[in-house]
């Protein structure tokens, strides 16, 4: 038993989430608390293509709205078949490695879990998710290696 009992496990809701949240899950303890949050990036518009007349962009609200939606479907799925009840899905908006320090901070978990590329060379000076949560977290952080993405 790993003695992390209050667990925020950062899923961006691709295929990878699934293993990361069980690997946390393998490390929690009987009554640990596991949280799943999925920050999503605000945007103020979408960019469509070009037409003879100039870019054509349409308003964030409508796409980000049904967005929101379908993505929430993504976290709720996990939630069902991780068996994580709805308290423990958080869907916040923002920068996710500033949403993540300040949700782990607030809530006082003692493990963040997230997934790792294992970036090398110019992805590593651009940074990843993985690193910004790393740098300034304010407890342990564990960092499950997922396959590269094609
Ligand atoms: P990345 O740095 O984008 O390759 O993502 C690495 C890991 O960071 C993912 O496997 C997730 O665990 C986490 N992550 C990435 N994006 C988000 C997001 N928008 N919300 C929550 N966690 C995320």
């Amino acid at each position: 038993m790993s003695g992390y009992v209050k667990i925020v496990v950062a899923v961006d809701l691709s295929s990878e989430s699934s293993p990361i949240i069980a690997k946390a899950r393998s490390l929690a303890a009987d009554n640990a608390e596991l949280h799943l949050v999925y920050v999503q990036e605000p945007m103020d518009s979408v960019y469509l293509g070009v037409v003879p007349y100039g870019p054509v962009f349409v308003g964030m609200d409508q796409v980000e709205g049904r967005l929101k939606d379908e993505l929430n479907d993504k976290l709720k799925a996990l939630g069902r078949e991780f068996d994580i009840p709805e308290d423990g899905l958080h869907f916040l908006s923002g920068t996710p490695s500033r949403e993540i320090h300040r949700f782990v901070e607030e809530w006082d978990a003692d493990l963040i879990v997230l997934g790792t590329h294992g970036q090398k060379g110019a992805q590593l000076l651009l940074g990843s998710t993985a690193n910004s949560v790393l740098h300034g977290a304010s407890c342990d952080v564990l960092a499950v290696r997922v396959p590269e993405r094609d």
